[in-house]
């Protein structure tokens, strides 16, 4: 069963808020199946129902998932002033997508979009503690004293950091290549605990969300997901 009330499809499908399309509904601009809804609650199938608003059919609601592989230089949100290229560029879709999170212009790697917010709220709400692992080149000497309070967890200005898993893959006098793995989100996460022992993170990529990896998608490239994928590896 994919009924669902009306006020929701209308407002998933960017008509208005919630309350909003509920007036609507009241005044009758409503139509499920050429027949006007007026009563509260109402219930449709986004999918299989024609439903229209003022006389004009609301666009699927269809909830679609991609994960991207994110170039450098390219950025999490929709809209830029200095007109940078931006991660929904990537995925050609006719639904109006955003990512779930950000990466920095500088970071590439796993992001997912989607058009889904519940999963977005779902996904960057601190309670769910999704762990997230990068792989980060730095410059610079790393000594066991600092790796020892990365992985207790670093006070950073807006709080202190969860404990954080660390692995080396190459460890160097002036390079180190090591996989970050932290259950936050914030701001800068990675490059600032870093920073705090004054080492810069040279590059910096997102390898997985969860269980969920790049395997077979190369820098620019996406893969779709359906929600049982990400319910399931995230
Ligand atoms: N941490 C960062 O510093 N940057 C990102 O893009 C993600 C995590």
């Amino acid at each position: 069963l994919a009924k669902l009330r009306l006020q929701k499809i209308l407002a998933n499908s960017g008509i208005d808020s919630r309350r909003n399309c509920e007036e609507l509904i009241r005044d009758g601009k409503v139509r499920v199946n050429r027949r006007v809804v007026h009563e509260l609650p109402a219930f449709a199938d986004p999918d299989t129902d024609v439903i229209t608003v003022h006389g004009k059919r609301i666009e699927s609601t269809a909830k679609v998932y991609f994960l991207l592989n994110k170039p450098r230089g390219v950025i999490c949100t929709n809209k830029d002033p200095h007109g940078r290229k931006k991660a929904v560029d990537f995925v050609p879709c006719s639904q109006r997508i955003f990512c779930v999170g950000r990466l920095d212009a500088d970071t590439t790697g796993a992001i997912i979009l989607t058009n889904d917010s519940e999963l977005v709220n779902r996904l960057t709400h601190p309670k769910y503690k999704i762990a997230k692992t990068y792989e980060v080149v730095l410059k610079g000497r790393l000594d066991t004293k600092a790796i020892e309070k990365i992985q207790k967890g670093v006070w950073l200005s807006d709080g202190k950091t969860e404990p954080a898993k660390i692995r080396f893959i190459k460890r160097g006098p002036d390079e180190n290549v090591l996989e970050v793995t932290i259950t936050q989100g914030m701001n800068r996460q990675v490059r600032r605990i870093f920073s705090r022992f004054g080492l810069k993170v040279k590059r910096l990529k997102r390898t997985q969300i969860g269980s969920l990896t790049l395997k077979g998608v190369g820098p620019g490239n996406f893969k779709p997901l359906t929600k049982k994928q990400i319910n399931y590896l995230i």
